[in-house]
């Protein structure tokens, strides 16, 4: 079996004037980054204005499984199946960071025969954006440390800096570090603390942001520190946001590469999907909506996470409504949920299966009953997979009502996307079950808010704050931002807040321990146990196997 990265090392992609060229993009938008890779000026949009959106499908997943659900690789199956049905159609993607490539084996450009190209690039560096992202993170970090050290007339209690330096690495040492040693010119010594880039409030603020003098707004209400007084103090306040929105100019215009079969793909920016939002730009949707009649994005984690998210965050905030979802479930993850171990899953077992459904079924209700969207379960086959394991799922789906299709892209690119395509059109089209609605009012109370998405989308018992979170609450009730939607960092491995209870838990509550503000996200971030903004590198790194020839050639990459 010929690995992801001979696959599309074999690949022949077109020269990327030509996939502009399909996508009707005029040439002055156009910004070659070699030959396979271009970003697209947002001007574009602007230019497009007038023209009508092409329909939108979000693809999420079941709870996620150390097994891997293949999200990307649905998408990106699926949208080639589009393509191979005669329709025009894009996806939009997130971009990868550095971190995970050389930690845990897993690659963030689709499998198979269902990926995009050039998969070294995109997953290394691809346009640099990050790199920008990187260094306007740190702009901000130099000019609140130069402040202090300048005289401090904003009075910033160094405490109560909240602001993280990145670096787009696995890199643990860096967690929790003390600066500024040496002499009195070299700085205060203080605490201080490295997050992975992905992690930094401007990835969120990028993918957010509907255009440059938007970006420029959301960098300005960031919150960056607490003074004396505990009252906040924003990069706006620090004089900080023109020189940061100025580093990110050109990493805002959304990236634009191709799928093995050639088809449109724009991949462009990636929050973390606990304390941010984990969806691609809206720029890139907006570009694949505008320029495809339609256009196919993924959310991270599991639907109560990503797709939740997206709508009540990304969708809330941009005017943008899906026109339908699929749900991405594999036999393996099922089995995981029904009770079987990592090692084990390749085995059949109809009757752990049948157990994992429930799991599966609870995300389809979310989708089509809690968000009112039409919604098709995609199965994605692995190669383990056996036809009487498929068969249950597909014959306890159709018993219940559930929409299900096959999906064979990972093994047979667009062609095995066909039913999953032909099935989209048909619910795009039709329009029937589209009752679009968001799972709050984002006017009521934080607390609220907190137990609607834990009833409704999780369904637990309720949301159970610690005194410190109510606390927070309180405070942040008084400076105005209970209104804004709530981003929940919650374990993505259950629906409840223990990584253990996998499967379709009832009758759990979930504690959130900590609510902070992303106001140049503009939303609140509730915090349910520990979460991790700078990870570590396994005892084996993929970076062990990852290498170069004379050639340039990288091998071992996934
Ligand atoms: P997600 O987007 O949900 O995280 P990906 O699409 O990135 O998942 O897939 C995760 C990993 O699983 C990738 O390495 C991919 O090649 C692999 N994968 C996905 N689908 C299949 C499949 N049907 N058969 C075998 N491997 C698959
Ligand atoms: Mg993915």
């Amino acid at each position: 079996m010929k690995t992801d990265i001979e696959i599309a090392q074999e690949a022949k992609a077109l020269n990327i004037t030509e996939i502009a060229k399909y996508e009707g993009i005029d040439e002055k938008y156009i910004e070659q980054y070699g030959k396979d890779k271009a970003k697209i000026d947002y001007n574009l949009l602007k230019d497009l204005a007038d023209r009508p959106d092409g329909k939108l499908i979000l693809v999420t997943a079941i709870t996620p499984t150390p097994a891997g659900e293949g999200k990307t690789t649905t998408s990106v199956g699926l949208t080639d199946g589009l393509h191979k049905l005669g329709k025009k159609a894009a996806c939009a993607l997130r971009e990868p960071s550095l971190g995970p490539v050389f930690g845990v084996k897993g690659g963030a450009a689709g499998g198979g025969y269902a990926q995009v190209v050039p998969m070294e690039e995109i997953n290394l560096h691809f346009t640099g954006d990050f790199h920008a992202i990187g260094a306007a993170n740190n702009l901000m970090a130099a000019i609140i440390d130069n402040h202090i050290f300048q005289g401090n007339a904003l009075r910033i209690d160094s405490k109560r800096i909240t602001w993280n330096r990145v670096v787009d690495m696995n890199d643990r040492q860096l967690r929790n570090i003390v600066n500024g040693l040496g002499k009195r010119t070299d700085g205060r010594v203080r605490e201080d603390h490295y997050d992975i880039t992905v992690a930094s409030e401007i990835m969120a603020v990028f993918c957010l942001a509907t255009d440059i003098k938007d970006l420029r707004d959301r960098l300005s209400r960031m919150i960056v520190a607490y003074n004396v007084d505990n009252e906040p103090i924003t990069a706006g306040d620090l004089k900080a946001a023109g020189a940061m929105a100025a580093l990110l100019k050109d990493a805002l215009k959304p990236n634009m590469v191709q799928t093995l079969e050639h088809t449109p793909a724009f991949i462009h920016g990636g929050p973390f999907a606990n304390i941010a939002h984990g969806c691609n730009s809206v720029l890139a949707t907006k570009m694949a909506l505008k320029l495809n009649d339609y256009a196919v994005t993924e959310a991270g984690f599991g639907a109560d996470l990503g797709a939740e998210k997206f709508i009540d965050i990304k969708c809330r905030m941009t005017g943008l409504r899906p026109d339908c979802a699929v749900v991405v479930a594999t036999v393996r993850a099922l089995k995981h949920h029904g009770g079987v171990a990592k090692a084990d899953l390749n085995k059949p077992n109809l009757e752990a299966l049948e157990k994992g459904l429930p799991n599966l079924l609870r995300h389809v209700e979310n989708m089509t009953t809690v968000f009112g969207l039409p919604t098709v379960v995609a199965i994605n086959r692995f190669p383990f997979d056996t036809e009487e394991e498929l068969k249950l799922i597909e014959d306890k789906c159709k018993e219940l009502g559930v929409n299900v299709v096959l999906s064979e892209v990972w093994a047979k690119g667009g062609e095995g996307g066909l039913a999953l395509a032909k099935e989209i059109v048909r619910l795009c089209e039709s329009g029937e079950g589209n009752n679009f609605q968001f799972a709050y009012d984002v006017e009521e109370s934080i607390e609220s808010k907190l137990n609607a998405i834990v009833k409704n989308i999780y369904r637990g018992a309720g949301a159970v704050l610690t005194p410190e979170a109510k606390k927070q609450v309180q405070r942040l009730t008084e400076l105005g931002f209970d209104k804004l939607p709530i981003c929940m960092a919650k374990t993505q491995f259950s629906f409840s807040d223990n990584k253990n209870l996998t499967g379709a838990p009832e009758s759990f509550k979930i504690t959130i321990r900590e609510i902070k503000v992303s106001a140049g996200a503009g939303f609140l971030v509730a915090k349910t146990g520990d979460i991790m903004t700078m990870p570590g590198l396994p005892k084996v790194p993929a970076s062990e196997n990852i290498d170069v020839d004379e050639n340039g050639r990288i091998t071992g990459l996934f």
